[in-house]
C-alpha cells in the first residue's frame, strides 16, 4: 500500500461477508484537470478505487450504493455464486476497468439512478484515456452522455456534485468527444444562455473557448467536405 491508500473493513449487503474495501486519502495535491473534469493527482488516480468489489460473491458498486439497499434482482442472481476475485489492495489499471464493468452490470440491473450510470461510464471513460484506449474511451464517453441527458430530464438538480450549468457544460464536452458537433455546441449554447452561468465564472469561461474551438473545427470539417 501507498501512503495513498488505506484499507477499511466492510460487509457486503449481498452476502454479507468481510470485504477490505481500498479507499483513497482525501488530501491530494491536484496536478491537472482536463477539460471534461478529469483531474489528476500527483502520485494516485482515486478513480482506481471509485468501485468496491466483493471478493466472495462478486457483488460491485460504487461506495454509495454498497451501503445501502441491493436490489433483489441483483440479489437473486447473485445466490449462492461463488466468485475468485480479488480487487482489494493496489489495482491495476486492468483491475480497475474490470471493477466498472462489474458495476455496470449490477447498476444497469438494479435500475440505479441515470446518473450514477452516467458517472460510472465517465470515469471508466478517463480510465482508457490514461490507457490511451481512444475507441473505448470514446464509447465509454457516449454511454455516459446518453445517461447524464437523462438524468437531466428525469432527476433534481444537483446532479453527481455538478449544478446545472455544470453539467450542460459536461454534456458539451462529451458530445465533442464523441464527435457530435453539432449537439456539443447546443449544450455549451445552453450555459452560455443561462442566467445561472454568471455565478459559474469559470465554466461559462470553458463553455465559451470550447464553443468557438468547436465551431471552428465544424467548419474545418465542412471545408473539407466541400472539397472532396
Ligand atoms: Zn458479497
Amino acid at each position: 500500500m501507498t501512503g495513498f491508500l488505506y484499507e477499511v473493513e466492510k460487509n457486503c449487503p449481498v452476502c454479507e461477508e468481510k470485504v477490505m474495501v481500498t479507499k483513497v486519502r482525501s488530501r491530494l495535491t491536484m496536478v491537472k484537470q482536463d477539460t471534461d473534469f478529469c483531474t489528476y493527482y500527483q502520485g494516485v488516480n482515486p478513480y482506481y478505487y471509485t468501485v468496491w468489489v466483493c471478493p466472495h460473491c462478486g457483488f460491485a458498486a460504487s461506495e454509495a450504493d454498497f451501503g445501502g439497499l441491493v436490489h433483489d434482482k441483483v440479489k437473486t442472481f447473485l445466490q449462492g455464486k461463488k466468485v475468485n476475485i480479488n480487487f482489494s489492495g493496489i489495482r491495476t489499471r486492468e483491475q480497475a476497468y474490470n471493477a466498472y464493468r462489474l458495476a455496470i452490470f449490477y447498476g444497469d440491473m438494479a435500475g440505479i439512478q441515470a446518473s450514477k450510470l452516467g458517472g460510472l461510464y465517465l470515469r471508466l471513460g478517463w480510465l482508457y484515456r490514461e490507457g490511451e484506449q481512444l475507441e473505448e474511451e470514446k464509447a465509454a464517453l457516449a454511454k455516459a452522455a446518453e445517461y447524464y441527458e437523462r438524468a437531466m430530464t428525469y432527476e433534481r438538480m444537483p446532479i453527481g456534485g455538478m449544478s446545472e450549468v455544470a453539467l450542460m457544460y459536461l454534456l458539451g464536452e462529451l458530445f465533442r468527444r464523441t464527435g457530435k458537433l453539432e449537439e456539443a455546441l447546443l449544450f455549451y449554447n445552453r450555459v452560455v444562455a443561462n442566467p445561472q452561468a454568471k455565478m459559474e465564472k469559470r465554466i461559462l469561461e470553458l463553455a465559451r473557448d470550447a464553443w468557438q474551438e468547436t465551431r471552428e473545427l465544424k467548419k474545418k470539417r465542412e471545408e473539407a467536405k466541400s472539397q472532396e
